[in-house]
């Protein structure tokens, strides 16, 4: 990185992904939970490749994406770009089965699988020269502002099957609550993934006992209740316009 000055706009997302940075601090600190537990996800749909750039050379280094061919186009321009340490990418948004080759092959995570269909075809298309795929399995908690998402009662069927997959690693559970909702439901919507997380855990457990690979991620919050999701337990905020301002 240049030693010089930096520009307005690199000066300005520093102070934001530093903000970001003392909230989930604050939040984990004010919860009782160990400072760095929560994993933050730079959500960076709509912006271009200078912007991610701009936080990799901030130290980010996991981004969140929600569209195939605008997320590959960057992803293709930023290992492209010299100097740049090897940045992770989530797949974020809705997919539509013609695009899961895409994915299996530009993405090291997925965290919106609510099917089997869909998680069948990234297991058979991941590359065999990459590590297994990075899945969450996305949950329609009650509150959920889209109807996207596995019904909470049938998420251990689900949640077997995908873990039986041989490119797959099944990591946890993802959701979307509703946004503007009051406190206490916002609250409830968080702490229902997280108890929805251990009860799959114990369902689970004799089926994964690859230690490496625990049932560990609790994706949930962003820029507006992220300190609620990590008072309820998560371990991954994904967090777009609290850093980089309004989309365009
Ligand atoms: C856009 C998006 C985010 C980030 O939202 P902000 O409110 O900008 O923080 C997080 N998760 C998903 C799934 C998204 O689509």
């Amino acid at each position: 990185m240049p030693s010089g000055p930096l520009a307005p706009a690199q000066a300005h997302l520093q102070a934001s992904l530093e903000r970001v940075r003392q909230r989930i601090r604050a939040a984990e600190q004010h919860s009782g939970r160990a400072l760095g537990c929560v994993a933050l996800l730079a959500v960076t749909k709509a912006f271009g490749p200078e912007l991610v750039a701009s936080a990799a050379a901030l130290g980010q280094r996991a981004f969140g994406e929600n569209y195939v061919q605008e997320a590959i186009a960057k992803i293709e321009r930023l290992r492209a770009c010299a100097g740049l340490p090897e940045l992770e990418w989530h797949f974020i948004g809705p997919i539509q089965s013609n695009k899961t080759r895409l994915i299996a092959t530009h993405f090291q995570w997925v965290q919106t699988i609510e099917r089997i269909t869909i998680a069948q075809r990234l297991s058979a298309q991941r590359p065999q020269a990459l590590p297994p795929l990075q899945v969450l399995l996305q949950v329609n908690v009650s509150g959920e502002a889209s109807k996207s998402g596995v019904a909470p009662a049938e998420l251990l069927g689900l949640a077997h099957e995908v873990a039986a997959l041989p490119r797959l690693q099944l990591r946890g559970l993802m959701a979307i609550p509703q946004p503007g909702l009051p406190p206490a439901a916002q609250h409830a919507s968080f702490a229902q993934l997280r108890e929805l997380l251990e009860n799959m855990r114990e369902s689970l457990r004799a089926r994964v006992q690859d230690a490496s690979a625990p049932l560990d991620t609790l994706s949930m919050g962003m820029s507006a209740d992220f300190e609620a999701a990590i008072a309820e337990g998560s371990t991954m905020v994904r967090v777009g316009s609290a850093i980089f301002g309004e989309r365009p």
